[in-house]
C-alpha cells in the first residue's frame, strides 16, 4: 500500500493531467476562474478530493461541473471513481495535514468554509429514499436531529456504492447546521493518521481531537479488522465518546457479527445501539435514483431512456450514476441523441458490477472456504487456487480494473492479481478439472436470481 505521501503525491500529479485535459474541454474563463488555484489532495475510498480556494468555487465545480471532472478522472485512473470538491483549510493542518475530513480541532469556532468538509452533494435532500434503505435513512437522521440520544451507536451496513457515506456526511451537514461538532473519518484515514501518530510519539494528540465531538461518523471499519493496535485506539476513542454520550455512527461491508477475527467483546459493542443495512435497489428506486441524479447533475438528454438504464445497470448506485455520467458524456461528444438501441450498445460492453460479495462467497462455498478465506494473507494450494478463480471471475465477468480487483481482495497489489489472472486464463483452455470447477461455479451464480441478470456475459 502506497504511504501517505506518495498518496499525496499522486493526486497532486492526477490532478495535474485531468486538469491538462480539462483545459481543452471548458472555456478559458471559467477554467481560469474555477480550476485555476485547484490542488488533488488525496484519492481514498474510491473519493478523489480536489481542494479549491473558496466556498464558491467548491459549490460552483460541485454544481456545474461535476460529471465531467468525474468523468475525466475516471478515465485517467482506469477505474471509477467520486469526485469531491472542498476548501482547503490552511489554519489547521492537524495531523492529517492537506485531508480536509479529519480537522475538526477548532473547538466549534467554525467558519463557512468547514462546512465544506462534507461533500455539498451528499445531504438528506439529495438522498433517495426506498424500501431498501428507508430505515438507514430514517435512523441517520434521527441521530442527525438528536446526537447521542437516540441509537448509540448507530451500524449501518451494506455492499459497496449503496450510500452509507452519503448517510455519513448528511449527518454531519445536519449536525454542524445546528451548531455541534461532527468528525467524519474513514477508517483508513484514522488508521494513517494513527500510524504517524505512533510514530511522532503523539497518540495523545491524536485521541484528543476526538474528544469534545458530539457526533463521531466513522467510514468503513471492516478496514480495521486485522489492524490490532488501531483497532484497539479507535475502540478507546469509542468507549470515551460512548461514556460522554456522543453519538457514534459506524459503517461497514457487513454486520458486525460477521466481522470474523473480532472478539465478541467489541461485536457486542458495536451491536449496542441499533444496526440497519442497506439492500440493493430494486428495479423502481433505481429508476427514481437516475432521474432524481440526472436533475442535480442537469443531464436532460436522457429523459427517455432512463428506464433502460435502470433495467441493465442492477447493482449499486455508485454504478448508476457512473452509466448516467457516461451516456451523458456519449451524448455531448456524439452530438447525437442518445436512443433506446444506442443505450444498448453502450451499455453492454461495460457489463455493470453487481455484488461482488456474492462471487467470492460462491467460489468460497466450492471450495469449502469462507470468504474471508480468500481475502486473507492464507496461502495453502486450495486457497490459493480459489482465490485465482475469482480474480478470473472477477476480471472475465465484469470488467473490473486489476486495482480493483485487489482491493476487494484485501488490498493485494495488480501484479499479485495479474499473475494470478493469468494463471487461470492460461490453463482454463487446457485443463477440463479446472474448467468444469469454473463452470460449476458459475452456475450457482446464474441460478441466484439477482444475479443472472448482470453476469450473463461470462
Ligand atoms: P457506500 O459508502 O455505501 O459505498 P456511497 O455513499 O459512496 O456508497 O454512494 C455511492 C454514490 O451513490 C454516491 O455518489 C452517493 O451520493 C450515491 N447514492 C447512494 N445511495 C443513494 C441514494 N439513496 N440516493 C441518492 N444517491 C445515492
Ligand atoms: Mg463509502
Amino acid at each position: 500500500m502506497l504511504s501517505g505521501g506518495d498518496k499525496l503525491e499522486s493526486a497532486k500529479e492526477i490532478w495535474k493531467k485531468a486538469l491538462d485535459k480539462l483545459q481543452i474541454q471548458v472555456s478559458k474563463a471559467n477554467y481560469t476562474t474555477w480550476l485555476g488555484n485547484s490542488e488533488g489532495v488525496s484519492c481514498q475510498d474510491d473519493t478523489f478530493v480536489v481542494s479549491v480556494p473558496s466556498i464558491f468555487a467548491a459549490e460552483w465545480l460541485s454544481k456545474r461541473l461535476y460529471p465531467l471532472v468525474r468523468k475525466t478522472l475516471v478515465d485517467i485512473a482506469g477505474r471509477d471513481v467520486d469526485v469531491q470538491f472542498v476548501v482547503q483549510n490552511h489554519e489547521q493542518p492537524g495531523l492529517a495535514g492537506a485531508s480536509p475530513l479529519a480537522n475538526q480541532t477548532d473547538g466549534g469556532t467554525s467558519s463557512r468554509a468547514t462546512q465544506y468538509r462534507f461533500n455539498p452533494r451528499y445531504t438528506f435532500d439529495n438522498f433517495v429514499v426506498s424500501d431498501s434503505n428507508r430505515l438507514a435513512y430514517a435512523a441517520a437522521l434521527e441521530v442527525a436531529e438528536n446526537p447521542g440520544s437516540s441509537y448509540n451507536p448507530l451500524f449501518i451496513h451494506s455492499s459497496t456504492g449503496q450510500g452509507k457515506t452519503h448517510l455519513l456526511h448528511a449527518i454531519g451537514h445536519l449536525t454542524t447546521n445546528n451548531g455541534l461538532q461532527a468528525t467524519y473519518t474513514t477508517a483508513e484515514q484514522f488508521a494513517n493518521e494513527f500510524v504517524l501518530a505512533v510514530r511522532e510519539n503523539q497518540v495523545d494528540k491524536f485521541r484528543s481531537k476526538f474528544r469534545n465531538i458530539h457526533a463521531f461518523l466513522f467510514d468503513d471499519v471492516h478496514f480495521l479488522i486485522d489492524k490490532k493496535q488501531t483497532l484497539q485506539c479507535f475502540f478507546q476513542t469509542f468507549n470515551e465518546l460512548y461514556n460522554n454520550n456522543r453519538q457514534i455512527v459506524i459503517t461497514a461491508d457487513c454486520a458486525p457479527k460477521d466481522m470474523q477475527p473480532l472478539s465478541s467483546k467489541l461485536k457486542s459493542r458495536l451491536e449496542g445501539g441499533l444496526v440497519v443495512d442497506i439492500q440493493p435497489p430494486d428495479f423502481e428506486t433505481r429508476l427514481n435514483i437516475l432521474r432524481a441524479k440526472a436533475e442535480t447533475m442537469m443531464i436532460s438528454d436522457l429523459d427517455g431512456v432512463l428506464h433502460i438504464v435502470a433495467e441493465k445497470v442492477c447493482g449499486n448506485v455508485r454504478q448508476l450514476e457512473g452509466a448516467l455520467i457516461y451516456l451523458a458524456a456519449q451524448a455531448k461528444l456524439s452530438g447525437t441523441k442518445i436512443t433506446p438501441e444506442t443505450v444498448n450498445k453502450l451499455l453492454t460492453g461495460t457489463p455493470p458490477r453487481q455484488d461482488i460479495k456474492l462471487l467470492l462467497r460462491a467460489v468460497a462455498d466450492h471450495f469449502n472456504l469462507a470468504t474471508e478465506e480468500l481475502i486473507a494473507k492464507k496461502r495453502d494450494r486450495k486457497t490459493s487456487l480459489a482465490r485465482h478463480i475469482a480474480i478470473y471471475l472477477m476480471r472475465e465477468g465484469y470488467n473490473y480494473s486489476l486495482t480493483e480487483i485487489g482491493k476487494e481482495l484485501g488490498g493485494r497489489n495488480h501484479a499479485t492479481i495479474l499473475h494470478g489472472y493469468e494463471k487461470i486464463a492460461s490453463a482454463v483452455s487446457t485443463n477440463p478439472n479446472l474448467s468444469d470447477q469454473i463452470e460449476e461455479i458459475k452456475e450457482k451464480l446464474n441460478s441466484q436470481k439477482d444475479y443472472r441478470k448482470s453476469y450473463q456475459t461470462v
